[in-house]
């Protein structure tokens, strides 16, 4: 059986911080009279890489409340402010949050336009699999593609978080097509690629920056290759 739907991570897959993250978090840097470089940033993101792995080893379901989601980022923040020789700044702190959970902050990369038509024109069914808070919802209406997803399981409405298999199985029910017949897209081999393929969905790394080369799934570094990519699976 050839693929017959396409389901997508949304965070650094189909929507980033605009221009980007670690620009936009000097921006509020800067703003604050600290100059450091996007790479510095970068280099400190580093430092919290584990709270996600831990934030799901222990359930702590960070997109599901307003209170959860501030709790969660504002640690992570803390932490990069830390690495970044700006400890204790807890209004910087509070500002980088009210900056990263504003939609107009947001963009879609460049290529989902494009992707999307010709998985559309391949008659594929779309939808969404992402940990986020509710805002999703809004945030891809306004970015005008909220519709080409027939299906959306967004975590802070589920109250369930990738890697658990529910919410993909939840996705799986929803759109109404086998895991076999499905294709699972992110950019994160943790919280996308292992659990789609777990429980039995194909699973594509969109690998923008050259992170991930050893992978050993398909990988593409632009979505416009993913109807390409996948073209073959299931045939
Ligand atoms: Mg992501």
């Amino acid at each position: 059986m050839p693929v017959r739907a396409v389901l997508f991570d949304a965070g650094e897959t189909l929507v980033h911080p605009s221009p980007s993250f670690p620009e936009l978090f000097t921006s509020v840097l800067a703003a604050a009279g600290h100059r450091r470089a996007p790479d510095a940033v970068i280099e400190a993101s580093r430092s919290v890489f584990h709270r996600f792995s831990e934030a799901a080893r222990d359930n702590e379901l960070w997109t599901t409340s307003q209170e959860r989601s501030e709790r969660f980022w504002k640690s992570v923040y803390e932490r990069m402010l830390e690495e970044l020789g700006l400890p204790g700044d807890v209004a910087l702190r509070d500002a980088l949050y009210v900056t990263f959970t504003d939609p107009a902050n947001y963009a879609l990369f460049d290529d989902v336009h494009e992707a999307l038509a010709s998985l559309d024109a391949a008659g594929l069914a779309l939808g969404i699999v992402s940990n986020f808070e509710a805002w999703l919802e809004d945030l891809l209406g306004s970015l005008g593609v909220r519709e080409r997803f027939e299906v959306r399981v967004i975590s802070g409405l589920e109250g369930v978080e990738k890697p658990d298999a529910a919410i993909f199985e939840r996705a799986l029910e929803r759109i109404g097509h086998d895991a076999a017949d499905v294709v699972y897209v992110g950019d994160n081999p943790e919280f996308d690629v292992e659990p789609a393929a777990a429980v039995g969905m194909t699973p594509v790394l969109i690998d923008r920056r050259e992170r991930f080369p050893d992978a050993t799934c398909i990988r593409i570094g632009d979505l416009r290759q993913l109807a390409g990519a996948i073209a073959g699976v299931g045939r």
